[in-house]
């Protein structure tokens, strides 16, 4: 396996291999470390300090990390559903069998509740983390009014270790990466793999092209940038995987066949936060994990058109990070210290994620300047989501839950980490069908391939289409 990622520096080092007991003394030196590396409160997406690169022209995470965009996820780890693949060339129960293997290797927390109906009731393996107390209660307030509203709510699936020496701690520092090694990242199943033999790993390595032979076999060209006068040099495999993220990828075809420019999707996403004016327990966020803590849903109907997700965490990143920390500087940071005291245990920040098919004629395009990415979204795309913000707020009313719905359009995020469908499998031209292949024995395996871009959370059907398109290929 070649792979350009390098290994994390600043504190993920420090922390790196060592499975510290959460005490105090070990609290307070990572509270220090994250302070030094100059993150503020709530540093915007990163990693111990580390972060990812993003393009100039449009702010959209791609990672140059060993273990990719996992350093850096929220870890929600869902399955499409069969409707969600109604315009795939593969159904549920052909992908079915590898969501399945991928739980063999994966540790994924969940319950049975309202949303198991949907998404299936066995897509997790370890009970569900604790949360604190309120939000039980809200996922009861949207379940109480689901038979009217279409919205459900449950727990979320979330791939973190709730037991044994990787178990959560409780510490909820999730936001600045996990010092406990409990939050899945790919690098565990990459040293996994290494360490049973049947893997091995190329680090520093960055794939430039392919070309097919007329032998059959597939040449790569290939550089390592941090050698001395940056190495190059040729391999000649049988078959080759491409899975070095969706914009890679591209970007990987688009210098081997010569196409310039590609389609792409996105999920539209937007911030809102959500207060909650009943009675909070202090010592309930004593301990708390700071990823998703409910995880709620819109069926389609009644003028929302497809599936639409909505996550919410304790973690008030938009008071912290968004307003008070860039508004007011330093000053900003102590009173984020002291809204995380006060209102972060009342004020609750959610995301509201829309299909794909309401970012249309978007672009991404290779040229001499560099990668030029455009997202257009389709008309009416903003009316959709205020429609879902509002039928939320809706849902709410009279639970003590009030969604600030009067935020919706100054607060969509800056950044984009749902995309694909640059070359759809079966539709494109490129990839010729379900096998994901580009020509014989060149593969590409990530959410480049994917004809749609459903609203839930991508990385679970990556990897169960990688890992199909992968043990098909070898069969042949
Ligand atoms: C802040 C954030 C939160 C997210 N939360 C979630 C979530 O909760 N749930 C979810 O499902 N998804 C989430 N995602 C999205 C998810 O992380 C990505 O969809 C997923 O990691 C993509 O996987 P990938 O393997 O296709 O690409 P990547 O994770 O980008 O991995 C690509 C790998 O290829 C390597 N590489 C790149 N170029 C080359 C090259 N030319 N040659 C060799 N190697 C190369 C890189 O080093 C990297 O290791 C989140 C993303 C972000 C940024
Ligand atoms: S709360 Fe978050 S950072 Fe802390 S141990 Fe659990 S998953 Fe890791």
């Amino acid at each position: 396996m070649f792979d350009i990622g390098r290994k994390l520096g600043g504190m993920s080092a420090v922390l790196e291999g060592r499975k510290p007991l959460w005490d105090r003394p070990v609290y307070r030196s990572l509270h220090k470390g994250i302070r030094a590396a100059g993150q503020g409160w709530v540093p915007a997406k990163s990693f111990m300090g580390d972060t990812a690169r993003s393009y100039s022209s449009h702010p959209i995470y791609r990672s140059d990390m060993y273990g990719g965009l996992s350093k850096l996820w929220g870890a929600s780890f869902l399955p499409f559903t069969a409707e969600d693949l109604a315009d795939w060339p593969i159904s549920g129960p052909e992908l079915a069998p590898y969501y399945d293997k991928l739980l063999s290797r994966i540790r994924v927390t969940g319950a049975d509740d309202a949303l198991s109906g949907y998404f299936g009731g066995t897509a997790y393996n370890e009970r569900a983390l604790d949360r604190p107390e309120v939000f039980r209660r809200l996922e009861q307030a949207i379940n109480a009014r689901s038979g009217e509203t279409s919205f459900i709510a449950g727990n979320p699936r979330l791939a973190v270790a709730n037991s044994g020496p990787d178990g959560c701690t409780y510490c909820g520092h999730c936001f600045y990466g996990c010092y406990n090694r409990s939050i899945y990242s790919a690098d565990m199943t990459i040293g996994a793999l290494e360490a049973e033999g049947k893997l091995r790993y190329v680090p520093g390595k960055r794939m430039l092209r392919f070309k097919r032979l007329a032998s059959g076999r597939v040449e790569i060209d290939w550089e390592e940038p941090e050698s001395a006068g940056s190495k190059r040099g040729t391999d000649v495999f049988d078959r080759i995987y491409v899975a070095a993220g969706c914009i890679e990828s591209t970007r990987i075809v688009s210098a081997s066949l010569g196409v310039a420019t590609f389609p792409i999707r996105e999920n539209p996403m937007y911030q809102v936060p959500i207060v909650y004016t009943g009675g909070v327990r202090a010592e309930d966020f004593g301990r708390h994990i700071a990823l998703i803590n409910v995880l709620a849903g819109r069926l389609p109907g009644a003028g929302i058109e497809r599936y639409a997700h909505i996550q919410i965490y304790p973690i008030n990143v938009y008071l912290w990070n968004h307003a008070l920390s860039k508004a007011f500087g330093s000053t900003g940071l102590r009173l984020s210290g002291l809204a995380q005291r006060t209102a972060g245990k009342h004020v609750y920040m959610m995301l509201f994620y829309l299909h794909g098919d309401y970012s249309k004629d978007s672009s991404l395009t290779f040229g001499d300047g560099g990668e030029r990415l455009s997202f257009v979204y389709r008309d009416g795309t903003q009316e959709q989501m205020r429609l879902l913000v509002d039928g939320f707020a809706q849902a709410l009313k009279g639970t003590g839950f009030h969604v600030l719905r009067h935020f919706v359009e100054p607060l969509a995020p800056g950044g984009s980490y749902h995309y694909g469908g640059t070359m759809p499998m079966g539709r494109s031209g490129l990839i010729r069908d379900s096998g994901c292949s580009v020509t014989d024995g060149i593969y590409v395996t990530d959410s480049a391939v994917f004809p749609s871009i459903p609203a839930q959370n991508h990385s679970f059907t990556i990897m169960a289409n990688a890992y199909r398109v992968a043990e098909r290929s070898l069969a042949l």
